[in-house]
């Protein structure tokens, strides 16, 4: 019930009442405990349209906190959001390879005390990365529950295009009624599906596979088997193949360096006029869109974010060739309006996801599988 009151805040007790099929008497008594307990408070009242004034429901933001880690290739970025999903401290620090689960608690220590988040008002951390899944207990099941225990917290492990997805679902305020999908564009290519309110999981938390949906049968080969994977044309690490493929463009742009720093010199030399820069990362864009459009119709979606480190510097050309795409061939386009919007954090959404769905867990438990729990209190 949190969760309906704080996707539509300020809300009155009957249109809580009508969103999630609750009794009036229920909702009053729940409404007494969440007030007692500090997690909403009641608004100024209003005149309704029914003529009498109601005092509206509000979420209190500083009552609990989630802390989300996005782990890259050689630093993690941090994150802590309030109950409303507001962002309220991020830093990016250095990782080594030594004692993961080490860095990290001393990390979390560092991180939540230069906030000055009381440790009892942190509901969880949530570790996100690319390889990351919950329904997968070998990987990061172990380093889920060594912090779990080093922390005395609720730890989870993510997918980072799952995370994200439902770090922009909150962050937008998008309706529960909504078929929304983030495509998170990486190294990799993954997507999050957010149906009712919740991330849509599959049978084993793989869904939104949608880097391995091929679009060419007999296409470039792909290390998971397949062939076409449109990863392999439009994944910032394919992109970067694609540039250097042009040896006037690679020397002109020095494009040696990292896969990540090589595709932000390309991406912006293509929003900066460079025609060649342009045509690589517009074709890109173009397969990208093709299998976003598959997606678009087999799920029939309403709006589409796209997130990710590749968009951080040109999503303006996937977000035009996909709106064109999309205007010309989606099956509902004549039905409804389908949105395609750019996060306004692409770098940090997959750790502001993560510390979306720790919040979440603590206001609608039953969402957040592989919530590993290891706080003494915690029933
Ligand atoms: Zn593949």
């Amino acid at each position: 019930m949190v969760d309906v009151i704080r996707s539509a805040e300020p809300i009155s007790r009957v249109e809580v009442a009508e969103l999630t099929g609750l009794t009036q008497p229920s909702i009053s008594n729940i409404v007494r405990d969440l007030i007692a307990a500090g997690v909403i408070h009641e608004t100024g009242a209003v005149d309704s349209a029914r003529g009498k004034p109601r005092k509206l429901l509000a979420i209190n933001p500083a009552n609990l906190f989630g802390v989300g880690f996005q782990l890259g290739p050689e630093s993690v970025t941090c994150v802590a959001i309030d109950l409303t999903g507001g962002v309220v401290g991020r830093e990016v620090v250095p990782l080594d390879g030594s004692d993961l689960a080490g860095q990290l608690a001393a990390r979390f220590d560092d991180f939540t005390d230069g906030l000055d988040l009381p440790r009892e008002r942190v509901e969880g951390l949530a570790v996100v990365a690319p390889t990351a899944s919950p329904g997968d207990p070998d990987t990061f099941g172990a380093l889920r529950d060594e912090l779990a225990d080093r922390l005395k917290i609720p730890v989870l492990v993510e997918n980072d295009a799952a995370a994200a997805a439902l770090g922009e679902f909150w962050s937008r305020r998008v309706s529960r009624e909504q078929s929304f999908g983030a495509v998170y564009l990486s190294t990799g290519i993954g997507a999050g599906l957010v149906f009712g309110g919740a991330l849509f999981r599959g049978a084993g938390f793989d869904a939104g596979e949608l880097g391995h949906l091929s679009i060419q049968y007999d296409g470039r080969p792909c290390p998971c088997g397949n062939q076409g994977c449109v990863e392999r044309y439009a994944s910032m690490s394919a992109t970067v193949e694609e540039a250097r493929s042009y040896p006037e463009l690679a020397s002109r742009l020095r494009l040696d360096g990292t896969v990540s720093s090589a595709y932000d010199t390309v991406a912006r030399a293509a929003v900066n006029g460079d025609a060649e820069a342009y045509a690589v990362v517009d074709k890109a864009a173009g397969y990208l869109s093709v299998a976003v459009t598959s997606m678009v119709n087999l799920l029939d979606l309403g709006r589409i974010v796209l997130t990710g480190p590749g968009v951080a510097v040109a999503g303006s050309i996937y977000a035009r060739r996909l709106r064109a795409h999309l205007a010309r061939t989606a099956h509902a386009r004549h039905r409804h309006e389908i949105l395609v919007e750019l996060s306004a954090q692409p770098r940090n959404a997959a750790a502001i996801g993560g510390a979306a769905l720790i919040v979440q867990a603590s206001i609608a438990p039953g969402h957040t599988p592989g919530l590993r729990v290891s706080r003494d209190s915690a029933a």
